[in-house]
């Protein structure tokens, strides 16, 4: 197994043990490698010759991506074999802030539930109580439910059509959650509409709330601006941002921009 790469800049070389398929679109790599990191931060992996693209770190010991299938580079992924050699750098990003408060609740839409998976194992780590809900949009889109499970975390479906779990979305769920049980801190990840309703739904209850964004990254380190949302560049001062900061930002939910720069509603 290799070991942590104090610059984090430099590509590291890892190969995959075990391919896990989550759903017919989403499949998780566990390579032979570990990352110190903090949960919400991610990795920029590489095929060469491909492209490099941004990776939540969805464990970090073995160090774990899961990964939906959606264009170019992620196909080229998904050819990817148990042996074969992967390149990745970082950490990269912020992270979520985990202070040792007890009840908290992890809300996940589509692949966003990979960095999730991560932050549960920590708050488990740090004798937290996590419960999460894993959104999607039918049964076979539900993706880490038996992970979860196997961390002893209390798990809720949502799915919009209702072939799994509760019919509804993970809002739905987690609003039904909050006006039962007192949470301390939400997090988040998955679409950015989702999220927007998410922190609409705790600011009216007033529960601290993160949610981690996506935007095209290029850079990682903050110096080409192409993963800006308003003022905040999302590569480095992200992905995670306290909803109460994200408030007063204009593309909040609204614009992202493409490989090129140019803006477009979400
Ligand atoms: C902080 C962060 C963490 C992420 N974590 C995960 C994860 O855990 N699992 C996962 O499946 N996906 C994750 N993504 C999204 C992932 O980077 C894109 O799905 C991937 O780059 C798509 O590339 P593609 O060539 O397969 O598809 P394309 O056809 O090129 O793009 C498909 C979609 O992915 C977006 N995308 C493409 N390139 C980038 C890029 N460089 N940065 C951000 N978005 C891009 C596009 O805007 C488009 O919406 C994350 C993105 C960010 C910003």
């Amino acid at each position: 197994m290799s070991g942590f790469s104090e610059s984090g800049m430099l590509p590291r070389t890892a190969r995959i043990r075990e391919l896990i398929n989550e759903s017919p679109r989403v499949k998780t790599f566990v390579l032979d490698a570990r990352i110190i990191a903090k949960p919400g931060q991610y990795a920029m992996v590489w095929i060469p010759g491909v492209d490099e693209k941004p990776m939540s770190i969805s464990r970090a010991d073995p160090l774990t991506f899961t990964v939906a299938n959606r264009g170019p580079f992620t196909e080229r992924l998904f050819g990817f074999k148990i042996g074969d050699n992967l390149y990745f750098r970082g950490p990269f990003g912020n992270g979520f802030v985990i202070r040792a408060v007890k009840n908290v609740l992890l809300v996940g839409g589509g692949y966003g539930v990979a960095p999730l998976r991560f932050l549960a194992e920590t708050a488990l780590q740090k004798r937290m109580v996590p419960t999460v809900v894993i959104g999607a949009r039918t049964a076979s889109d539900v993706v880490l439910e038996e992970a979860f499970k196997e961390l002893k975390v209390k798990t809720f479906v949502a799915t919009d059509d209702g072939t799994a779990g509760i019919k509804g979305s993970c809002v739905d769920v987690a609003c039904s959650l909050m006006d039962k049980e007192k949470f301390n801190a939400v997090y988040s990840c998955g679409p950015e509409k989702m999220m927007v309703a998410l922190a609409a739904e705790c600011g009216k209850r007033g529960v601290k709330c993160q949610l981690s964004l996506e935007r095209f990254i290029k850079c990682g380190i903050g110096v080409c601006g192409q993963c800006a949302c308003g003022g905040l560049r999302v590569c480095h001062d992200g992905p995670v941002f306290d909803s109460r900061v994200l408030k007063g930002v204009d593309d909040f939910g609204k614009r992202t921009r493409d490989a090129s720069g140019v803006a477009h509603d979400l």
